[in-house]
């Protein structure tokens, strides 16, 4: 399968049934696994053979899906998680203790903010925060003898800045830590991040990898590049024995290319249990066949309705980073080949007023707090997700009373267009 171009893995990738088995990948609904002989299961705890026992560590159909997604990045490994912040946790609290410093891109989802910034914290882990658009000497001047990690998003949800990721690969490698990337808005379709020096991939995959707004999820991805032994005393979770799994050093036992993954799986999701239910796993994996066939279209549909919005005397300011005008153009030029996701944001003139009226006035678009779904939908940050902050705290935030942010789905692009023509008529 790894000869085959993305769209065919979007479809084929990570199950391949053998003379009359199941098509389309079966669901393993079950809790436990059946062994023969003590010895045989013993094995299994022992990381000596693999296989299944317990589906709150491991499930045969999350494998498959995983595998794909893997695929889809140009990783050596993969596994999947309940939901994209356990993705995020868990790629981090994989190589972070107590005691441990990351470096993170200041634009990133706010609940992997909140994560990193309150609950980490609580912890014993400390972060500093760079802007996404960092210069060289700015992110170095970052690091600590303790950092362990750099994390940033492609393109951050909601702000869609877009992520210099060559410039953070080469300051995580200088300081030999890796560079952790949530590729969730582009996907692999639109930006690889491996390609461009990140070493570990994660995803909230309930956004366009399900695409239909049918299950939450997570995954993360190991390139196999990295290499923890030549860092060892920075990653002793990696590079000496593990007491809780009989004495295995990951990175001997599994290398480059498993031992990431294997740790998450053994010791980190054995733990804290946060898998991915097979039945999601199902629906997610038929997100995966069409992703390659929906991606072009909701960014041919993100950049159509920025154009029109751009040109609206009702609007004050799009932000896409598709538009020649926007501050991230190039870097998303380079890294995306276009805007790279169906998500614009936009401030309308007047302010709150203005918003409300605007809202209250749209047909098409459903008012919805997801985005990344099939479905065009609409949120007005102020009177919704923010609506605790005053007008004075939300300009600070960046987000004016009059932002719109409009998650474009895969309808007619002149029916989105219309839509938002008669909606400014306020
Ligand atoms: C939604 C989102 C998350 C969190 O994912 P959940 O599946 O909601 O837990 C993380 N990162 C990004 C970029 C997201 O958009």
């Amino acid at each position: 399968m790894s000869d085959y171009r993305l769209n065919t893995k979007c479809v084929q990738a990570g199950y391949t049934p053998s003379n009359g088995e199941p098509r389309q990948i079966p669901i393993i609904q079950s809790t436990t696994f059946k062994y023969d002989t003590s010895e045989d299961m013993g094995k299994l705890f022992d990381l000596e053979a693999s296989g299944y026992f317990y589906t709150r560590l491991q499930n045969p159909t999350n494998d498959y899906v995983a595998a794909k997604i893997a695929a889809l990045e140009g990783g050596t490994a993969g596994m999947l998680t309940s939901s994209g912040q356990a993705a995020n946790f868990y790629s981090l609290f994989n190589i972070c203790e107590c005691g441990s410093h990351i470096v993170s891109s200041s634009s990133i989802y706010g609940g992997t903010f909140n994560l990193i910034s309150v609950t980490m914290k609580k912890m014993g882990i400390d972060v500093t925060f760079v802007a996404p658009d960092a210069s060289e000497e700015e992110l170095n001047a970052a690091f600590r003898e303790n950092t362990r990690a750099v994390f940033g998003e492609t393109i951050a949800n909601p702000a869609l800045t877009v992520l210099d990721i060559e410039t953070y690969a080469k300051a995580a490698h200088a300081h030999g830590v890796p560079l952790i990337i949530d590729n969730t808005f582009p996907t692999p379709v639109n930006c690889r991040p491996i390609e461009w020096g990140a070493d570990i991939v994660t995803h909230s995959t309930t956004k366009y990898m399900d695409g239909h707004g049918a299950a939450v999820g997570g995954a993360i991805v190991d390139s196999g590049k990295f290499d923890w032994m030549a860092h060892a005393d920075l990653f002793p979770g990696l590079t000496t024995p593990d007491d809780s799994y009989h004495g295995i050093t990951y990175a001997e036992k599994f290398g480059k290319e498993g031992a990431f993954i294997t740790k998450a799986t053994a010791q980190i999701m054995r733990d804290l249990g946060s898998i991915q239910s097979p039945q999601n796993a199902f629906l997610l994996n038929l997100g995966l066949e069409s992703l390659h066939v929906r991606m072009p279209r909701h960014v041919e549909n993100g950049q159509a309705v920025a154009e029109f919005l751009e040109g609206h005397d009702k609007v004050e300011s799009v932000n896409y980073p598709g538009l020649k005008s926007n501050k991230y153009y190039s870097v998303a030029q380079k890294y995306l080949g276009g805007g790279g996701c169906g998500v614009v944001s936009f401030v309308l003139k007047g302010g709150r007023p203005a918003a409300e009226s605007f809202m209250k006035r749209l047909k098409l678009a459903a008012i919805e707090t997801h985005v990344a779904d099939a479905r065009t939908c609409c949120l007005n940050p102020a009177t919704s997700t923010h609506r605790q902050m005053t007008e004075e705290q939300l300009n600070a935030a960046g987000i004016p009373a009059g932002m719109v942010r409009m998650s474009c789905g895969l309808e007619d692009k002149a029916d989105l267009i219309d839509d938002l023509k008669q909606a400014l008529e306020f």
